[in-house]
C-alpha cells in the first residue's frame, strides 16, 4: 500500500511513526490486555495517558503554572460559544478582528451573548491580508480581545500580536498551535481543535489563565463551563479518550524531533520552498499579501481556471491529494502542517515546475 502526500487543511496528515505506534498498540496497550479505545477513563493506564499528554504539552509550549490545560469535545466551533459564555460576563463586551470565515463565525456567536466590537476586518479583499490595528478602535472595557492567529482558509497569519494591555488576548490557534514558538503568557486563553496540527478530530485543547475562570454567564450549560472541566482535570465526563491518546503520541514525536523550535525551523524551510517557487513562477502565484503569509496554509492559483482544474487533476493522479482550494478563494491550497515532511513539499514543487514547463 502506498501512502500519498496529503495536503488536506483538516483533518490532516499525521506523522507516520505515530500511526505505526498506534497500530502496534491497537489491540493491547501497555499490558492492559485491551485497546485504549476500550479502556475506562478512570483507569490508572488512562490517567497516565491524559496526564502524560498534558505534561508534554506544558513542557513543549512552556505553559506557565497559572494556566489550566483542558481537553474538550465539540471542536473549535464550540469554543466560539464557550469563550463568550465564560468570559464576556465581566463587561458584556468583547473585541474581535475579522480575518476570515472562522473569525467571523466566532464573532457572530459572541454577539448572541454580548456586544461585539469589530476592531478591523479584511473582508474587503477576500481576507488576503491581516488588517492594521489601530489602538483607538480597541474597547478598554472589553472582557477580552479575540483573534484567529492563523487563517486556515485564506492563508494569512499574525506576525505581531496586538497590544491589548489589561484586556486578555484570546486566540483561535487551531491551524498553527505547535508550529512555532509562542509566548503563552501573552494570552488569556488559547484554543485549538486537534485535527490540524495535533492529532485526530475529536479533541479541542483550551489553555486558559486561571484568573479568568469562574465568571461564566448564568445560562452557561454545565458542560460548557471551563471551571467545571478545570476542577475535574478534563475528566468531568468521558473525554475523547482515543483522540487524547493520539495527541500524546504526536507530542512525544514532536519532543523527540527537538521540540517546537526545531519544528519551526523545518516549517519555515518548507514554506520557503513553496513561496520561493510561487514568486519565481510565471504560471502560479500566491494569493496573499507577502508580509502576512501563513507558514501552514498556502493558497495559490494558476493563470486560468482551466489550468487550476488541470493541475489539480494531474496532481491528484500523481499522489498529491487535497490540493483543491477553498471555494471562496478558488485555485489550490497546500496545507503543510508539522506532519508534512519536507520531502512532500519538495516533491510538490518539482511537480509544479514540471507542470509549468509542459503547459506554460
Ligand atoms: C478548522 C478550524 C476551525 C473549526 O474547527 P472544528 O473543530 O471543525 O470546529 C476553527 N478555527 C480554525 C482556525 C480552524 O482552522
Amino acid at each position: 500500500m502506498k501512502r500519498v502526500y496529503n495536503f488536506s487543511a483538516g483533518p490532516s496528515v499525521l506523522p507516520e511513526p505515530v500511526l505505526k505506534k498506534a497500530a502496534e498498540e491497537m489491540l493491547c496497550y501497555n499490558n492492559s490486555g485491551m485497546s485504549v479505545m476500550e479502556m475506562s477513563h478512570r483507569s490508572k493506564d488512562y490517567e497516565s495517558i491524559i496526564f502524560g499528554a498534558e505534561k508534554l504539552l506544558r513542557e513543549l509550549l512552556g505553559i506557565p503554572e497559572n494556566y489550566k490545560v483542558l481537553f474538550l469535545q465539540g471542536g473549535a466551533s464550540s469554543q466560539f460559544s464557550m469563550v463568550p459564555l465564560n468570559l464576556i460576563g465581566k463587561s458584556g463586551k468583547a473585541d474581535y478582528v475579522i480575518t476570515g470565515q472562522w473569525a467571523k463565525k466566532a464573532a457572530e456567536e459572541a454577539a448572541r451573548y454580548g456586544t461585539v466590537n469589530v476592531v478591523a476586518s479584511s473582508a474587503d479583499k477576500v481576507f488576503n491580508y491581516i488588517p492594521k490595528l489601530s489602538a483607538d478602535k480597541f474597547d478598554k472595557d472589553a472582557a477580552y480581545f479575540h483573534i484567529t492567529s492563523n487563517n486556515t482558509i485564506y492563508g494569512t497569519r499574525y506576525t505581531k500580536l496586538p497590544e491589548t494591555g489589561d484586556v486578555p488576548l484570546v486566540s483561535d490557534m487551531s491551524s498553527c498551535i505547535l508550529s512555532e514558538v509562542a509566548d503563552i503568557s501573552r494570552f488569556g486563553l488559547i484554543y485549538a481543535g486537534a485535527q490540524k496540527n495535533m492529532g485526530p478530530a475529536g479533541v479541542t485543547i483550551v489553555i486558559v489563565r486561571e484568573d479568568l475562570l469562574g465568571n461564566a454567564l448564568d445560562i452557561t450549560p454545565t458542560m460548557f463551563k471551563y471551571d467545571i472541566h478545570a476542577k475535574n482535570d478534563s475528566l468531568y465526563n468521558t473525554p475523547p479518550t482515543y483522540s487524547i491518546y493520539m495527541v500524546g503520541l504526536v507530542l512525544k514525536w514532536l519532543k523527540d524531533l527537538g521540540g517546537i523550535a526545531a519544528m519551526q525551523q523545518i516549517n519555515e524551510k518548507k514554506a520557503k520552498l513553496l513561496y520561493d517557487y510561487l514568486d519565481s513562477s510565471k504560471m502560479f502565484s500566491g494569493t496573499v499579501e507577502k508580509q502576512d503569509r501563513s507558514v501552514m496554509n498556502i493558497p495559490f492559483v494558476a493563470n486560468s481556471d482551466a489550468l487550476n482544474a488541470e493541475f489539480i487533476a494531474q496532481a491528484t493522479a500523481a499522489g498529491f491529494e487535497n490540493l483543491k482550494g477553498h471555494r471562496t478563494v478558488g485555485g489550490m491550497r497546500a496545507s503543510i502542517y508539522n506532519a508534512m515532511p519536507i520531502e512532500g513539499v519538495s516533491a510538490l514543487v518539482d511537480f509544479m515546475k514540471d507542470f509549468e514547463r509542459k503547459n506554460g
